[in-house]
Order: structure tokens, then C-alpha cells, then sequence
């Protein structure tokens, strides 16, 4: 039996309300997530993943537009009417390759499978949570508002969000919520990398590559150009720089000059302004090697996200409500079930942190990673929380995290963060003078710029699936 109950120092009925409804609602959101965990499908095929949570929704009574933003496994349910109008994200895809058992050892249940190594099945079930108990309240309390949850594929890939925000989806919002799994608890103050994601095409000519080779200009050769070019530029770039790329398409067989090649290339860096002065250069790079080997090019934008734009005021009033929930407390089995997972990743076993943080002053440079909530926060004021769903220090975007997520740990880290939304969310829906502080913040931050999104009006995102 799993206890989802958690220390509450609540005062305020109607937020002791809305934990009640997520405890009630407790083997729904399980059953949801485990759902979710047993699809495992990656970026922009999550089909029976979105389905599911679109036909809880509808069945819980919100209004459900499918299939936006061009994307087929994208949704945006509503609840409510006028003003404010709150988000919360929900995600659900799966990483490649990664299937596991929900097992404290390496098991793989499917050579060919995939695997939530990012816990989005927690993810997608506990927003949905947060969800379900704000309409509960809004309902019986008669609050006035309207909420959204945002069904946001692909974060592993191209980034859904990048396709909703060019599509205006997060324009009226006065305010958006969103978390991550994480084996830590605290709601974040760091920000993240801003990167461009490009898919660089060389096309050349073919010919035999041994009878008459003159003839052929190789797509190949100009691939190889650019990343030894890219790879020098590697000296001159700042040390915040990041640069990565895998070669898709080198050609078939060594006997044919290869006719095409494809470089998929991510470049990070502190901020919009430091990734667009390196893929400057890069653009470059690719120009003088297609010129080089007599090729042509073409360069696809498929993602671009904006470094996260933190919200202070918003982060203090989560944190209160964090606080308030109290950390996690977990059984003998449980901190037994994280150990043997640390001990076969090789990482200390000190079994499961649930201590929540405090607000700390952000990292100048914070830690790798991009993610595209941050396409959310230069549109809207926005705040993000972590919580506690795996071992403390285990390798993330592995088996041990895929073996987290079907189990109480990870339940446990996913109550908690519907808790902290669905009151914080409250306090929001309830306070118009906290949501005009964390305008005036937003404001005050973005210094005048607008929301521009880094891929063009046209690209369409890679569609992978047969559409509903
Ligand atoms: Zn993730």
C-alpha cells in the first residue's frame, strides 16, 4: 500500500481543499502516470500518451483543443472564463532507447523500446493533478478565472513549446506554472541555457567512387568539412560555449561519392545573444565547405529556446506554499529501493533527499541543460519548481531514472509538485496584487523585448505520426 500523505501545516481551507482532491484523486494520477510510463513513446509520436490525458480531462470536465500548433499530440484544456488566466504545463514524452523495468537493477524489458529517463510520465500525471484540484475549488468556491493546461510534446526533441509559443498559445496568460522531476526539492531560481538547434543538408553529385570519381562532388566531404571547422571554432568561442553534433546521413556505401549528408548540430550558450553570435560563425563554416567541395546547403532551424527568465516574486510565493506541504518522508522499502539503485549506478548511496531548499540567489552560470518552458517565460511571468522523484546524485536520462518512475519514490515527488502548483496556482487565481508584482518583475526583466521566436513563420515541425 503507498501512503501519499504529506506533513500539512495548511491554514487555508480552500488550499487543504485542493490537497484533499489530489489525495482522493491519488490512484487516478498513478494510473495515469504508469500509463504514460508503459507507452514510452519519444518526441511528436505521443499518441496514446496525449490521448490519455486528453479524455481524463474532457471526462473531468475541462474543454479540450487538440491537436494545436501544428502539432498532432499537442492540447490546451480549459476550465473557467475571464480573467486571470493561469497556465500550467504538462509534458509526456519518452527518451530513445531506454527501456526498463521498474527494478532497482538494469532490466530491459524491450531491446527496441524506449523509456521515461526524464520522469515525463510524472510530469504530464502530477500537472494534470494540480489541474484536476483547481477546478475542484474554482468550482465550489466560485472563483473567477480560467485555467489552462498545456499538453507540451516533443521537450526532447524540437521542443513542443517552441510551436505553441510561436503559434500564440501562452499570449493571454498572466501567469504560467511548471515543474520537473529532479532528486532534489526547490523551486528554481537558475536559468538555462539558451541553444539553437540546427540540421545542416549538404547536397552533392554521385559517381562511382573508383571508376570515375571526378565526377562526383561528395555531400560527405563537406560534412567532414564543416565539423573540423566547427571543431576549431571550439578555441574561439567563450567558456559558458557548447557545442554538439552527430552526423545522420554520411551515405551508403563507400563505392558511390556520397550525394548527401546531414549534420544535426546544437549550439548552448548563457543567452540568445551568445548562441546567435556563434551560429553566425557556424553559418559560415558550412557556407565555405559546400563552397569547398562544390556542394550546396541548407540550413534548418528545428528548435531555438530562449535562456529561462526567472521570476522572484512568483518563486517566493511557491516557495511558501513548498514550505507549508512540508518535505516527503519515505518508508524503510523505499530509501532500501533508492540505495540498491546507487549502488548499481556507482554513485554514493545516500538514498533520497526530500529536504526542501531554500531560495538561493542565482547561478551566474547555471548548469548545462535547455529546456522550452523558457520560450514560456519571456511571454508570461513563470515559475518552476523541482521536486524529489529519484535517488539523490543517480546519472538523469538513464535506466535508474526510467526505474524511479514507476514507483512510490516517484509518485511521492509527483503529489508533491501537484500540491505546490495547484496553491500556488490558488494564490495566483486569488491575489491580483502578486500577479501585478510578478508583471511589474517580468517587465522590468525583459527591458523592453518582445517574444520572437527563433524558428521561422514557416518551418513546420517534423510531423512522425498519422494524424487523429
Ligand atoms: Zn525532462
Amino acid at each position: 500500500m503507498i501512503t501519499f500523505s504529506i506533513s500539512r501545516t495548511m491554514d487555508d481551507p480552500v488550499k487543504v481543499e485542493a490537497l484533499q482532491i489530489i489525495d482522493q484523486k491519488g490512484h487516478l494520477l498513478i494510473d495515469v502516470s504508469d500509463k504514460i510510463w508503459e507507452y514510452a513513446e519519444i518526441a511528436l509520436t505521443e499518441q496514446k500518451s496525449s490521448q490519455l490525458l486528453e479524455e481524463v480531462l474532457e471526462k473531468e470536465g475541462f474543454r479540450v483543443e487538440k491537436d494545436v500548433a501544428d502539432l498532432p499530440t499537442a492540447f490546451v484544456a480549459t476550465f473557467g472564463s475571464g480573467s486571470p488566466v493561469i497556465g500550467i504545463l504538462a509534458e509526456y514524452d519518452a527518451l530513445p532507447g531506454l527501456s526498463q523495468d521498474s527494478t532497482p537493477f538494469k532490466k530491459v524489458l524491450d531491446e527496441e523500446g524506449n523509456g521515461h529517463g526524464c520522469g515525463h510520465n510524472l510530469f504530464g500525471a502530477g500537472s494534470l493533478g494540480a489541474a484536476l484540484a483547481l477546478k475542484g475549488v474554482m468550482e465550489k468556491y466560485d472563483l473567477r478565472g480560467t485555467l489552462r493546461l498545456y499538453g507540451c510534446p516533443a521537450e526532447e526533441d524540437v521542443g513542443g513549446k517552441v510551436y505553441m509559443a510561436r503559434a500564440g498559445l501562452f499570449d493571454d496568460l498572466d501567469a504560467c506554472l511548471a515543474w520537473h522531476p529532479d532528486y532534489s526539492t526547490s523551486v528554481d531560481l537558475d536559468s538555462s541555457q539558451a541553444i539553437d538547434d540546427l540540421q545542416v543538408e549538404f547536397f552533392g553529385k554521385t559517381a562511382h567512387a573508383a571508376f570515375d570519381p571526378w565526377m562526383g562532388h561528395s555531400a560527405l566531404d563537406a560534412a567532414e568539412m564543416m565539423t573540423f571547422g566547427v571543431n576549431l571554432l571550439r578555441e574561439h568561442v567563450k567558456p559558458s560555449v557548447r557545442i554538439h553534433y552527430v552526423i545522420t546521413d554520411g551515405g551508403k556505401v563507400p563505392n558511390i561519392v556520397p550525394e548527401y549528408a546531414k549534420v544535426w548540430i546544437w549550439v548552448r550558450d548563457l543567452d540568445r545573444a551568445g548562441v546567435k553570435t556563434v551560429v553566425e560563425k557556424v553559418e559560415k563554416i558550412v557556407e565555405g565547405s559546400a563552397i569547398a567541395t562544390s556542394t550546396s546547403y541548407k540550413i534548418n532551424t528545428m528548435g531555438s529556446y530562449h535562456e529561462m527568465l526567472i521570476n522572484r516574486r512568483g518563486s517566493e510565493i511557491m516557495q511558501k506554499n513548498l514550505e507549508a506541504i512540508g518535505a516527503i518522508s519515505y518508508t524503510e522499502d523505499e530509501i532500501l529501493y533508492a540505495k540498491k539503485i546507487q549502488k548499481e549506478t556507482e554513485v554514493s548511496e545516500k538514498g533520497m533527499d526530500p529536504a526542501i531548499e531554500g531560495l538561493k540567489e542565482p547561478e551566474k552560470y547555471p548548469e548545462g541543460g535547455s529546456t522550452d518552458v523558457a520560450e514560456v517565460s519571456w511571454i508570461t511571468p513563470t515559475i518552476h519548481l523541482s521536486t524529489t522523484c529519484a535517488p539523490f546524485g543517480i546519472p538523469w536520462h538513464s535506466w535508474a531514472v526510467v526505474a524511479s518512475s514507476k514507483h512510490p519514490i516517484g509518485y511521492k515527488g509527483m503529489f508533491l509538485a501537484a500540491k505546490v502548483l495547484a496553491t500556488t496556482a490558488l494564490d495566483l487565481f486569488r491575489s491580483p496584487d502578486v500577479l501585478k508584482e510578478m508583471k511589474k518583475e517580468f517587465d522590468e526583466k525583459r527591458k523592453g523585448y518582445t517574444y520572437k521566436s527563433g524558428i521561422s513563420p514557416d518551418q513546420k515541425p517534423p510531423i512522425r505520426i498519422k494524424r487523429k
